[in-house]
């Protein structure tokens, strides 16, 4: 492997996370991992099938095609599409047996006929997807009117604060009106009832047969103000090297634009990852690295394929020294924080040039 930018994944950790997490929830609760966006970067077709032999039967993805790689990484149990397939591809979702989340009334009733499997998505104030639950009454209809049209097996909604203190009222609210909705119902028998994502299932009493479980089997916080579970830990690092290390004097700039000026004898340190690696150019001048064990701050503008760092305090750094760009010591809540985002995009903006390794 050419030790350029190389992201390792511990395949055991995010088994311990779920786990973990999934022994903290009633018996009477399933988990659905969700494996989106390449498991959030962090390898779907090797996560997946082990997430399976640990005896999880359900995954969650965002389209067509990563429900199909799933299938054909051997996943046996039900692969829920949470976002939009049109209905001229209801035969390669029947073929697959793939279930595909129904958005409204439209789009669940351009599925007539097709006999797909559905999950009902319910609108409980995300307003984003979803039948609208504001009218328990109408949107029980529509969900009777969905279950005449395809094989419908689940309901669901989304939290969209639940991951926040100040979010508490707003998500209770969220919960009783889907509880409403999936109360009225009952008959339908409908086996998979779920409302939890990471942030719920950690805060709010469970409800529903399923946890849809994303974050925090990757080991990241659904928000930095949130504690994990003891025992939850981050499954990813990432890491680039120290390509060389030059003496940069008062008065010089460094990088495009020349953002940064020295006001005194600097060592400067040139790392080989850049923005086309996903490294965020958000990071200029604000993010830090982890090398031998402490932390460098950059200096300048993140390129497309390197950027610097302040190694003046660190006298003993080389070329060719390992770098921590994402991991111990400077964690992805950490990267998301300096560049103004979430652990959840740092991850999943990861891009392909960076080499994925399973250990
Ligand atoms: C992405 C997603 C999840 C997972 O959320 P986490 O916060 O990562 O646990 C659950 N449900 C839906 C509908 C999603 O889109």
């Amino acid at each position: 492997m050419l030790r350029r930018s190389w992201v390792e994944i511990s395949t055991e950790t995010v088994l311990t996370n779920y786990r973990t997490y999934r022994a903290a929830l009633p018996a009477s609760m399933e988990v659905m991992a969700v494996v989106k966006a390449n498991a959030y970067g962090h390898g779907d077709r090797e996560l997946a099938p082990m997430l399976q032999r640990a005896g999880c039967g359900h995954f969650a993805v965002s389209n067509l095609e990563e429900a199909v790689t799933l299938r054909e990484s051997g996943i046996t149990g039900q692969i829920l599409i949470l976002g939009y397939t049109p209905a001229s591809e209801a035969a390669a979702l029947r073929e697959y047996r793939i279930t595909q989340a129904l958005l409204n009334e439209e789009h669940a009733a351009s599925f007539t006929g097709t006999g797909i499997l559905a999950h009902c998505a319910v609108d409980t104030g995300m307003n984003r997807i979803g039948l609208d639950a504001s009218d328990p009454a109408a949107c029980e209809k529509a969900v009777r009117e969905a279950a005449g049209k395809v094989e419908l097996t689940g309901l669901f909604t989304h939290l969209c604060v639940a991951d926040t203190a100040d979010g508490r009222d707003f998500t209770l609210h969220q919960l009783a009106t889907f509880r409403a909705v999936a109360e009225r119902v009952r008959d339908l028998r409908l086996p998979w009832v779920h409302c939890m994502n990471s942030a719920g299932g950690l805060r709010y009493p469970a409800y529903g047969t399923l946890c849809r479980l994303g974050i925090i089997l990757y080991g990241l916080k659904p928000d930095v103000s949130n504690e994990l579970p003891e025992g939850i830990m981050p499954a990813m690092t990432w890491k680039s090297v120290v390509s060389m290390v030059k003496a940069v004097h008062p008065g010089e700039t460094i990088g495009y634009g020349r953002t940064f000026t020295a006001e005194r004898e600097m060592r400067v340190a040139t790392i080989p990852t850049g923005y086309a690696d996903g490294y965020s150019r958000a990071l200029s001048n604000r993010g830090s690295v982890v090398i031998r064990g402490r932390r460098a701050p950059i200096v300048g503008r993140i390129c497309m394929d390197q950027f610097m760092v302040d190694v003046s305090e660190l006298p003993e750094v080389r070329a060719e020294d390992e770098v921590i760009l994402m991991g111990p010591g400077y964690t992805a809540e950490d990267m998301a924080g300096d560049a103004g985002t979430i652990s959840y995009e740092v991850v999943c903006g990861i891009s392909d040039r960076v080499t994925k390794l399973w250990k």
